[in-house]
């Protein structure tokens, strides 16, 4: 999002040049600056014990690929325990253990991506009205079922998994 006019007063913005930053949007009324702004979402591939992935469908987001648990950060909140919150309301699932993979920017949609690795104990799938149906998936099948777009922050987390894991392209082309 990029700011013409003050949110605060509604004055039409100059432009200020602002130490390293360059020149930035800035109402002289206020006399503040005015950045860029973007929203931010988390992105978590959660596991199991089996080490098994969980995978959702949201037609809503796609009727064609599977999705990873996402979810957009609040303010004051921290991306960390956006993740645990994304991922017990959507799947009724408890995280024991959170490993921050990744950022990475979603030009199509100008968000900031955050990507985890969400260790959980699979319990009870309890699904939100936002999921229309979760799975358990081996490894082997995962890089087949999400987005096939380059750069996809799904389809990096996937790679990265497997490649961990120590699953190789080839065992997954047979999968498929
Ligand atoms: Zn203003």
């Amino acid at each position: 999002m990029r700011f013409r006019y003050c949110p605060d007063c509604g004055a039409l913005l100059s432009g200020r040049v602002l130490g390293d930053e360059g020149e930035v949007p800035w109402c002289d009324a206020c006399g503040k600056p005015w950045f860029d702004m973007f929203p931010v979402a988390v992105i978590s591939l959660v596991h199991n014990e089996k080490g098994e992935v969980l995978l959702l469908r949201q037609n809503y987001i796609s009727t064609e690929f599977h999705n990873l648990v996402s979810g957009y950060v609040t303010p004051g909140e921290d991306a960390e325990s956006c993740a645990v919150r994304e991922i017990f309301e959507e799947t009724g699932q408890e995280v024991e253990q959170l490993e921050l993979v990744l950022t990475n920017w979603f030009a199509r949609k100008e968000m900031m991506m955050i990507g985890f690795f969400a260790r959980v104990r699979s319990g009870e799938l309890r699904l939100s009205s936002e999921v229309d149906a979760a799975a358990w998936h081996k490894p082997e099948e995962i890089l087949s079922l999400v987005s096939s777009r380059p750069g996809s922050t799904s389809r990096i987390l996937c790679e990265r998994f497997l490649s961990r894991a120590g699953v190789s392209e080839r065992e997954t082309a047979q999968e498929s």
